[in-house]
């Protein structure tokens, strides 16, 4: 096996994923190192029960919390990383999110990068992964120098209603920008099939916009194509050398076994907290607090949005399939009465008895004795996101 290669990739999921492809499109000899292996395609991808209560594709990766108790995060350690699991929702962050933004909790300096920096590469990642939406009709959204790649997704008439009742109360709903392989104008040969498997379920057929679909087998797949994925690579340290300022080896474990590859560049692309993780286990003499870690801030102030899924219950029931179509960000930088940043709304995929179970709601008194499938039969299913 050859081990020396120009970009070596650590981690193959949104990140690793697809700057793999991209790079392997510019003929860039690539080696993209997964912890994981490929996701089974299995009919479990799409049973609720497996996926929402047995937890079937959440890797096992015991962490420890502040005071030394043990949890077991959502990981998902596979090719393509969590967009195996994701619900392909592709939001652009604003302008204004790059800059110096006041937040009830305090002040989130200015990036060194604006939005202008960034909005290339949004617009590639958009064609990439497939993303269908509509611009102009969300008021926040950002300008973008392209239109969206595939046309918005329609919605079901339960979502037509809402977006009606939505407007009728004043607020700019918009067709949610997501990312499948959809053509819903000629079905029988879409990839995507438009169903109600697609938001927290690995796709069966492929047809989500996911970084093992459209970054590594796209990148595999390419005619003499550059890029060599292995599967199942821990990478366990980054060696440097004695200067300590360049990495001469990556240290990996494969099944028991102990391999080392070298790289012109080596991308660490693990996920927020596993990145950090492998710089601070890369720790040596030159650098006692782990790599690129002068700050001591590496793997300090993490940042997630705090979400929840909030469920309306109709007085008719919701025979909507595929519910991911809306959003709204009329809250997205505050409102009259409230001068800081909000967040955003969008729906989750149709939830059904057994993934509301997973859930674990807390029943109101509106209807307490409801058993799951009765409640998820008249469910419009909310994702409430806003800022940490
Ligand atoms: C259920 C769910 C739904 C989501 N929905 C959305 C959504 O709709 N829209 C959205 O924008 N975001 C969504 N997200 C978040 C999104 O998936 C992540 O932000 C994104 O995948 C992060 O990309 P990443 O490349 O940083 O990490 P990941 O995608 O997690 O990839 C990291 C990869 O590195 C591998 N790895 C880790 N450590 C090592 C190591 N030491 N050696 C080798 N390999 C390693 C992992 O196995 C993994 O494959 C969702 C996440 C989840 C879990």
């Amino acid at each position: 096996m050859t081990n020396h290669y120009e970009v070596v990739i650590i981690g193959s999921g949104a990140g690793g994923g697809t700057l793999a492809r991209c790079l392997a499109e510019a003929g860039k000899k690539v080696l993209v190192l997964e912890r994981g292996d490929w996701l089974p395609r299995e009919p479990q991808n799409w049973d609720p029960t497996e996926v929402f209560q047995n937890n079937r594709y959440v890797s096992v990766d015991p962490w420890k919390d502040r005071n030394n108790k043990q949890f077991q995060p959502g990981s998902h350690y596979f090719v393509g990383g969590a967009t195996k699991l994701y619900g392909a929702a592709h939001f652009r962050l604003r302008e204004r999110d790059f800059e110096e933004l006041i937040h009830v909790d305090g002040i989130s300096p200015a990036w060194p990068l604006r939005y202008n920096d960034f909005e290339p590469y949004y617009t590639r990642a958009e064609a990439m992964y497939h993303v269908h939406g509509e611009r102009g009709e969300d008021p926040t959204e950002p300008s973008a120098s392209a239109p969206y790649p595939y046309p918005p997704i329609k919605h079901e008439p339960r979502m037509q209603q809402l977006v009606d009742g939505f407007k009728a109360a004043g607020l700019h709903p918009f067709h949610a920008p997501t990312g499948v392989n959809l053509d819903e104008a000629n079905l029988p040969f879409s990839a995507c099939v438009k169903c109600n498997r697609c938001d927290g379920f690995p796709c069966l057929l492929h047809a989500k916009g996911d970084a093992e679909v459209m970054g590594i087998r796209a990148g595999l797949g390419l005619a003499n194509s550059s890029l060599t994925l292995l599967t199942r690579c821990h990478v366990l340290k980054l060696i440097t050398n004695l200067a300590g300022d360049t990495i001469t080896e990556v240290l990996v474990d494969r099944d028991g076994e102990k391999l080392k590859f070298t790289g012109d560049i080596v991308v660490v692309s693990c996920g927020a907290a596993n990145s950090a993780r492998l710089l601070l286990m890369s720790a040596n003499d030159k650098h006692p607090n782990g790599l690129a870690n002068r700050s001591d801030q590496v793997g300090r102030n993490y940042m997630y949005h705090n979400c929840k899924a909030v469920v309306a219950l109709g007085r008719e029931p919701n025979d909507t399939i595929f519910q991911k179509t809306i959003a709204v960000n009329d809250w997205y930088f505050g409102d009259n009465d409230f001068d800081f940043p909000i967040g955003n709304i969008q729906m989750t995929g149709k939830t059904n008895g057994a993934m509301m179970k997973g859930y674990k709601p807390k029943l109101t008194a509106l209807a307490p004795t409801w058993s799951m499938d009765k409640l998820a039969e008249r469910s419009l299913d909310f994702w409430l996101q806003t800022e940490d």
